[in-house]
């Protein structure tokens, strides 16, 4: 293998960085698996040794997230964009009503899908200034089955503080800041996250659901999109995505040896802090979302003046930083910071900040 020559500080905003050593402990899974002579992804998923990394993954996610006994998980695949149907299949009574909160590109989705099975209340939206804060949302009526929310903006860089306090039961998906800071689950029926943003590769979807909750919806609900027929195969209702659940194994096993969710929280927030901090004080940018919105996991920033934009990307792409440039519905940068991301790549980052600066 050729040797590296500089350090790759990797802000992609999905998928994403994950921790080196996960890396290779996958890359030698994949050539010869627990020394059996056999590739982990040549072997049959039913056989114990996969059976056991599908356990640990449901494990640790029950664990790590201190989720209710009620509360079963799955890895299945369709990515959280499946997710956004299936949310609605389990839990969204036929001819019952949903509230949704709109805070950009993945709520939306969400309420296109969930229209297909029933009324669907949007409470709030922060659509008039681009997505660039969490909205004030309505009171949710008494008849809704669900409030859904997307707890981080991963294109617009908004992220919710708190959980939305309400009566009626929660679902959401947090495809970009799971495993990211504590939260309690117990007011939720149904969460949902995409692997490659904070857990692993792409190709499997995490859900960690209320069994009892689950399938009161009074309809026939297609065997693939029905959480409980995954349940009650222990998530083996088809060949399982095995790598990337096995990835996705390792990283969060990386998680705990870490100190678990609360240690994550620490250092993501001095990394938001660090770079939020350098967005402020230098003169030539500006932050998009407003401060109380800001994201701890995807900064998004622009120059005020598109006429240093040639001097910074010089300047980045100098120093060994990839993938912050920013979507194309908000443009400028962003800068994601998932889990992996150690703070010694915001600190490059803030370092090219403030040559720009003293260049400019
Ligand atoms: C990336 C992303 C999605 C889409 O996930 P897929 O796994 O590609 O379907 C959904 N929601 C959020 C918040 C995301 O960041």
């Amino acid at each position: 293998m050729e040797l590296r020559i500089m350090k790759i500080h990797n802000f992609s905003a999905g998928p994403c960085i994950l921790p080196a050593s996960v890396l290779s402990e996958a890359a030698q899974a994949v050539s010869n698996f627990n020394d059996s002579g056999l590739s982990l992804i040549e072997i049959s998923h039913r056989s114990p040794e996969f059976v056991s990394v599908m356990e640990e993954a449901r494990a640790l996610v029950k664990e790590l997230l201190n989720l209710p006994d009620r509360f079963d998980v799955l890895f299945l695949q369709g990515g959280a964009s499946l997710g956004f149907l299936t949310a609605a299949y389990n839990f969204l009574p036929d001819g019952g009503r949903a509230a949704y909160i709109d805070t950009g590109t993945w709520a939306n989705k969400a309420v296109k899908e969930a229209k297909n099975l029933g009324g669907i209340d949007v409470i709030g939206s922060s659509k008039d200034t681009n997505y660039n804060q969490i909205p004030d949302c309505g009171a949710v009526s008494k008849g809704s089955a669900y409030l859904h929310f997307t707890s981080n903006n991963t294109i617009f860089g908004t992220q919710f503080r708190e959980t939305p306090a309400t009566e009626v039961p929660l679902i959401a998906d947090m495809s970009s800041d799971i495993f990211s800071k504590e939260f309690d689950a117990n007011p939720f029926h149904l969460i949902y996250a995409g692997a490659q943003k904070n857990m692993g590769p792409a190709g499997t979807v995490m859900y960690a659901f209320d069994k009892e909750a689950a399938g009161k919806t009074n309809r026939n609900i297609p065997s693939y999109l029905d959480l409980e027929v995954h349940a009650s195969k222990d998530s083996m209702f088809n060949t399982p995505a095995v790598f990337p659940v096995y990835v996705t194994m390792l990283t969060l096993r990386w998680i705990k040896a870490l100190g678990g969710v609360k240690a994550m929280e620490l250092r993501n927030s001095k990394k938001a802090k660090l770079m939020y901090g350098e967005i402020d004080r230098n003169a030539l940018f500006k932050g998009h979302a407003n401060e109380a919105s800001r994201s701890t996991m995807n900064a998004t920033f622009q120059l005020k003046d598109e006429a240093h934009a040639h001097a910074f990307d010089a300047l980045w792409k100098g120093a060994g930083i990839s993938g912050i440039k920013g979507h194309r519905s908000v443009g400028g940068y962003r800068a994601s910071m998932y889990n992996a991301l150690p703070e010694e790549s915001v600190q490059v980052l803030v370092d090219v900040m403030k040559e720009l600066e003293r260049k400019a």
